[in-house]
């Protein structure tokens, strides 16, 4: 499977691809554990951080911050490395970076995946 783009929603500027994308069997199950909100949030790999989501990230010294669009500023996201938070079932910790789905344009695939 080719890598598709992941787009920001309202200037279709190509953020990064989705294999940045943490696969959701690295999570626990999103039916059993409400802490994986995958209708509103998809997660972003922590070995695949695109080099500007790194930058950004640097910039803050690894604590928390937002992530906007390059191109348009439209808000996609956001990360925290302070809370370090555990999901509902304890079977892991939510992965630091997280985008809002509702802003971003995602492959078809990779919503098939999780529904
Ligand atoms: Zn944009
Ligand atoms: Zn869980």
């Amino acid at each position: 499977m080719n890598p598709q783009a992941i787009k920001c929603h309202k200037c279709r500027h190509i953020l990064f691809d989705d294999t940045c994308i943490q696969d959701s069997s690295l999570t626990c199950d999103p039916k059993k554990c409400e802490s994986y909100d995958i209708k509103r949030f998809i997660y972003v790999s922590e070995d695949k951080v695109p080099a500007w989501i790194k930058e950004k990230i640097e910039n803050e010294d690894w604590t928390k911050g937002k992530l906007h669009c390059q191109k348009c500023n439209n808000r996609i996201g956001s990360f925290d490395y302070i809370s370090g938070r555990k999901c509902n079932c304890g079977s892991s910790v939510i992965p630091p970076i997280h985008l809002v789905t509702s802003q971003i344009d995602r492959p078809m695939q990779i919503q098939n995946i999780i529904r």
